[in-house]
């Protein structure tokens, strides 16, 4: 038996993992002692990934559909991709670059992502290429750059053990980043006067755990921070000093939160004007950590919630410090690499902006193309709503379920169905997306390929691989490479793009597109990776170490090296409760179950937490329609209606209802929950609502 050293797959905190295998079967998993996310500890997902690796159900061979009423059959590596090569170069020369697309996953690795972001911006010529990241992160990405200038998050894990408060918004930390949670609970016995404050419309284990829970209603974030703010002008608890030489825009900000007293801002939120003053009090005392997550990102105003926090810091100069700062927990184990390559539809490799021409000019001359196109791409709801219009004709969906995951499902299995050549390349074959493929490519899974991760706290680890991956399944980004080479034949272009032949090159060319920006990591190789293991950006040549902390000097990257202040009211959600939909419903991740469960769907040991999907409902909401508990219930919403038990919830607020996002058309009657939630996107980020659906629920009656 042998030990790989690599890191778990699921989420952002990134959790350094030892496989344990015989060469060609993975046997077991632990945690890494050495791994500075985790050291050596492993939640229950993270502990039964040997689990998943054994467990079968895997894609081993390509299959292709001849003709959209035909079944699938089994075809070899060269007919599936000069069929794709084929299909997608026709759909190019009849209809242009914008009629394909490419929707990727923060699942997948940085090597992984940077071939495919190239693919379709060096040589398809369109920027439609998206991540499901985008249904995660992408409000904190805007919300970065629109307060601290760049897409970094400037605190670390070690701030956790040296904070006086601990400030989770939207967050439900002890489910969704339970290591993370157990360094919290670690930092409060070594420091009782540590404090927590929760935010969240549910009281979670995390929000009971708390000193002090604000279950504000959905969407009212915004309007709780300016609440604080004003508390904190009021009783002369911001830091004037730090505003005045690291900030701009605070006049506009003050006069802004005027508004937002806190008795007025508890009738927006739902919560005591009491407690609101107590979290801002504890908020000012600090050193203040930040960690928040989808409860800030999934909504239709989620950029403004995360710079709303953001003002919280500036305002009190709690940034750059050690204990202190405004730290975005990634979902995804990868969402961060994603973003550092540019994988999404108006991002460029390195965090350079699709936007600025010179961005593009910088990254045409690194490529070796002659530009790249200036038009945003489609993100990711825009992408699919794209396809189901039928303007997007070929489509590419990689290690993604979206006929699970998107909002308003019964619109994204249209668009699935509607395009004319749909490839979807997936390790696991029983995903719904999957049932939708003209050409299923089967993918290397966890454990089974080389690449690297960066991990919520900007930290870069090596995935490894321990075995070779089943079948004939192959890496994604080699899949990408062998595709791009033939294409390029078809477009009648030189085989001078896509030279690699190991992720390890991919690597190097990724490093060299970041010389002299913000996440500079051209001080890091695999060979230093693998002596000095994980480390964080940046880290440019010549640089000891990956830097911990940003912005300590109270220099941003903006323009005038001055972090802004973000002017924006309290807006509602999208789709309010009313009369027909009266009930609010909330989707959310359960302790041991991740995204579509694709994977822990298969390891009988992770249905032992929650065995059965279940509506949680406040019982008065449940008294008031005659329900009783376990009742076979249907929840509508505008778009669709599913079929699920009830279970009484006395934790649940009156009003509010909550469905968990794991379960989709495999698990339950229905398309699952997404069948409910609203389409309802950030205008700037282009995130959707899943936070907030107005619904109603009744007794499902006679089947
Ligand atoms: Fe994996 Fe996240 Fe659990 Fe760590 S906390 S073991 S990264 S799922």
């Amino acid at each position: 038996m042998a030990e790989t050293r690599s890191v778990c797959c699921y989420c952002g905190v990134g959790c350094g993992v030892l496989i344990a295998h015989d060469g060609t079967r993975i046997t077991g998993v632990r945690g890494d002692p050495a791994h500075p996310a985790n050291y050596g500890r492993l939640c229950t997902k993270g502990a039964t990934l040997h689990l998943t690796a054994q467990a079968g159900g895997r894609c081993l061979y390509p299959e292709l559909r001849e003709d959209k009423a035909g079944e699938r059959r089994r075809v070899s590596w060269d007919a599936a991709l000069e069929t794709a090569a084929d299909r997608f170069a026709a759909v190019i020369r009849e209809h242009g670059p914008e009629a394909v697309g490419i929707y990727l996953s923060g699942q997948l690795s940085t090597e992984d992502y940077y071939v495919f972001n190239k693919l379709m911006k060096g040589l398809i010529g369109s920027n439609n290429v998206d991540t499901n990241s985008r249904l995660c992160m992408s409000s904190a990405v805007a919300g970065y750059k629109a307060t601290l200038g760049a897409d970094a998050p400037p605190a670390c894990y070690e701030d956790i053990d040296q904070a006086g408060t601990i400030f989770i918004a939207g967050a439900n930390t002890a489910w969704a980043h339970p290591v993370l949670y157990r360094r919290i609970e670690a930092a409060r016995q070594a420091n009782p006067q540590l404090k927590v404050v929760v935010v969240d419309p549910r009281r979670t284990d995390t929000a009971r755990e708390a000193d002090l829970h604000l279950a504000i209603l959905p969407g009212t974030d915004v309007a709780l921070f300016h609440a604080m703010l004003h508390v904190l002008i009021a009783e002369r608890r911001i830091d004037a000093d730090y505003i005045a030489a690291h900030t701009e825009g605070w006049p506009a900000v003050r006069d802004l939160v005027e508004a937002y007293a806190p008795e007025r801002a508890a009738q927006i939120c739902g919560v005591p004007a009491e407690a609101i003053v107590r979290a801002a009090r504890l908020f000012a005392t600090g050193p203040t950590l930040s960690l928040y997550c989808q409860g800030l990102n999934q909504s239709s105003h989620g950029v403004d919630k995360n710079a709303a926090l953001i003002n919280l810091h500036l305002a009190t100069g709690q940034i750059g410090r050690p204990g202190c700062g405004p730290f975005s927990l990634t979902g995804q184990s990868n969402a961060m690499g994603g973003r550092e390559v540019g994988g999404l539809a108006n991002l460029l490799p390195a965090h350079r902006d699709l936007n600025n021409p010179t961005h593009r000019a910088e990254v045409a001359r690194l490529w070796g193309v002659e530009a790249v196109p200036a038009k945003p791409g489609r993100p990711a709801v825009a992408m699919f709503e794209a396809a189901r219009r039928g303007e997007i004709k070929a489509l590419w969906v990689v290690c993604t379920n979206p006929a699970h995951s998107l909002p308003n499902q019964t619109l994204v299995r249209e668009a699935l169905a509607r395009v004319d050549f749909l490839i979807v390349q997936e390790a696991f074959a029983d995903t719904e997306t999957a049932a939708y493929a003209d050409l299923l490519l089967p993918a290397a899974s966890w454990g089974e390929k080389d690449g690297s991760m960066t991990n919520s706290e900007r930290r870069i680890s090596r995935l490894r691989a321990a075995v070779p991956p089943p079948g004939e399944a192959r890496a994604d980004w080699a899949i990408a490479v062998d595709f791009a080479r033939r294409l390029e034949d078809r477009l009648g272009r030189d085989r001078t793009l896509f030279p690699y032949e190991t992720a390890e090159e991919v690597w190097n060319e990724h490093r060299e597109s970041t010389r002299g920006r913000d996440l500079d990591i051209t001080g890091l190789s695999y060979a230093r990776l693998d002596t000095q293991g994980p480390q964080q950006w940046p880290c440019p040549e010549g640089a000891a170490a990956g830097r911990a902390r940003l912005y300590a000097d109270g220099v941003f990257p903006t323009v005038s090296g001055r972090a802004r202040f973000h002017c924006a009211g309290w807006q509602p959600v999208a789709e309010p409760a009313d009369a027909e939909y009266p009930l609010s419903l909330t989707t959310g991740r359960l302790r041991d179950q991740w995204h579509t469960m694709s994977r822990t769907g298969l390891v009988p040991r992770l249905w032992g937490h929650v065995e059965e999907v279940m509506l949680l409902m406040h019982p008065e909401d449940m008294a008031a329609r005659q329900l009783r508990d376990g009742e076979l219930v249907r929840v509508r919403s505008r778009r669709g209606q599913l079929l699920v038990r009830v279970k009484a919830e006395a934790d649940q607020r009156t009003g509010q209802v909550f469905l968990p996002m794991h379960w989709g058309g495999r698990f339950m009657a229905g398309l699952g929950t997404n069948v409910l939630t609203v389409a309802a996107c950030d205008a700037v980020s282009g995130q959707p609502e899943l936070k907030h659906a107005a619904v109603e629920v009744e007794a499902a009656g006679p089947m």
